[in-house]
């Protein structure tokens, strides 16, 4: 089959970073055919509907001071819902309460008196949170490279504060609790978090893809189109048609990029998953916009929210909607029942009217990074790559990258070099 050539570039995967890098494109007067397998355009960041409740697969949250993606969002039509800075820790069946007391200055004493933490930990939140002020995200990306829990101790935190709170906050953010992930990621998040708040768009934060998607001209965006084999200039689809363009960008992880580039050796980095299920409530068990966390470190659960509490669009009127995050992925047969005791505890006797909606275990949710890894090369065999894994796995990090490789585009295309 002769390849048709519709479009001055190609690329694959309509997640965050396909779609930041195709944006950027078309902005600069390129055009762009975007190919997703996929029945609609997001990768990671998908909502379902069902039942009238909007079900994330998997927990996670748009924290609204990440720089590149809040000038390319239209944050206000998001319309974001904030959770309290702060959160509700279960500790040994008692609840604490430890707020960022910068933003809400009258949790001051609640906090500071909260046993997660001596007084030299809450100062050193401080210190942490100041010098991180100052600091550009790009001068973070430039720092020394440690493990999280080895700069936490270096830092100064107790081993109380480390392993009662950060393992559990930074654990739901990374998805692994023994805080091996750079400390790069750590003090970006931590940034972050002390200069904006973690939100969630009103209907879910699939809106996020959809306003991009929405943005691209018709014809764009091809979704239900499995890309099964590329070279430099030409890929082919499982149907067998064939379409080529004068560059290609693989916006897929890096093993989906080896799948399609077999004779290059491509960095495979590792993957963290997580499990989240979802419960129907008649009422909240929170009643507040806040993530609620294990202290334990021998507890199944990383983390509750009730996303209905942020924004009522989430689940059906008088009903609320309960998000679990358990880190790993899990499917023995006793896990829903033990997931369920566990809340019990936490919660009482009204977990028993709860409904359970769905499970999703997410085996390939974020790519590993630790001080060791090597993020996948930009570009190989003529192709650009592009996707979290070469930043920071994170909705911004997928965004700067899609943009940093279409500007990689846009000067080959007007040097004329290769
Ligand atoms: C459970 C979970 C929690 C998270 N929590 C947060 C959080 O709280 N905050 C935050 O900022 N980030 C969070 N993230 C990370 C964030 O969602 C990702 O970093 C980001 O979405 C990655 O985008 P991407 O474009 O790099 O990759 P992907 O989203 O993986 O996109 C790749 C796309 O390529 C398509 N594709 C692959 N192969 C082919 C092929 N052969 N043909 C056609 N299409 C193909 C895929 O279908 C997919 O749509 C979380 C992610 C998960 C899963």
């Amino acid at each position: 089959m002769t390849p048709s050539r519709t479009k001055e570039v190609i690329i694959i995967g309509a997640g965050l970073s396909g779609l930041a890098c195709a944006l950027e494109l078309i902005k600069n007067g390129v055009s762009v055919q975007l190919l997703e397998q996929a029945d609609a355009p997001g990768g990671r960041v998908r909502t379902d509907e069902v039942e009238g409740f909007l079900l994330d697969r998997g927990f996670q949250v748009y924290l609204d001071a990440y720089p590149n993606a809040g000038q390319l969002l239209d944050l206000a039509a998001l319309n974001l819902k904030s959770f309290e800075p702060g959160a509700i820790i279960f500790e040994k069946g008692k609840r604490h309460r430890l707020m960022d007391v910068f933003r809400r200055p009258l949790s001051v004493f609640t906090s500071a008196f909260s046993p997660i933490g001596n007084i030299i930990d809450k100062a050193l939140v401080a210190k942490l949170r100041f010098s991180l002020q100052f600091s550009s995200v790009e001068e973070i990306q430039q720092r020394e490279d440690l493990s999280t829990e080895i700069y936490l101790k270096q830092f100064g935190f107790s081993d109380a504060m480390i392993n009662h709170f950060f393992r559990s906050f930074y654990g739901g953010i990374f998805l692994e609790n023994e805080l091996r992930t750079s400390s790069r990621m750590f003090e970006f998040t931590f940034k972050m978090f002390t200069e904006g708040s973690a939100t969630l768009p009103a209907r879910g934060m699939e809106e996020i893809p959809r306003q991009l998607a929405a943005r691209l001209p018709d014809g764009t965006l091809r979704c239900n189109t499995i890309v099964s084999e590329i070279n430099a200039h030409e890929v082919t689809l499982s149907t067998g048609e064939k379409l080529s363009s004068d560059q290609l960008v693989l916006a897929v992880p890096s093993d989906a990029a080896q799948k399609l580039l077999p004779s290059l050796d491509l960095t495979i980095m590792k993957w963290r998953s997580v499990t989240n299920c979802y419960f129907a409530a008649p009422d909240s068990p929170l009643n507040e916009a806040i993530i609620a966390l294990s202290g334990d470190p021998d507890s199944l659960i990383n983390n509750v929210s009730v996303p209905s509490d942020l924004s009522s669009q989430y689940a059906p009127e008088g009903q609320s909607l309960v998000s679990v995050s358990i880190l790993g992925l899990h499917d023995e047969p006793d896990f829903l029942s033990k997931v369920l005791s566990e809340l019990t505890k936490w919660y009482g006797d009204q977990v028993t009217s709860w409904r359970h909606l769905r499970t999703d275990r997410i085996e390939r949710a974020l790519p590993e990074q630790t001080p060791a890894t090597k993020p996948p090369a930009e570009r190989a065999g003529g192709i650009y790559l592009c996707s979290d894994q070469h930043t920071t796995s994170s909705i911004e990090g997928a965004i700067i990258s899609g943009q940093q490789t279409a500007k990689r585009i846009l000067k080959q295309r007007s040097t004329g070099s290769v």
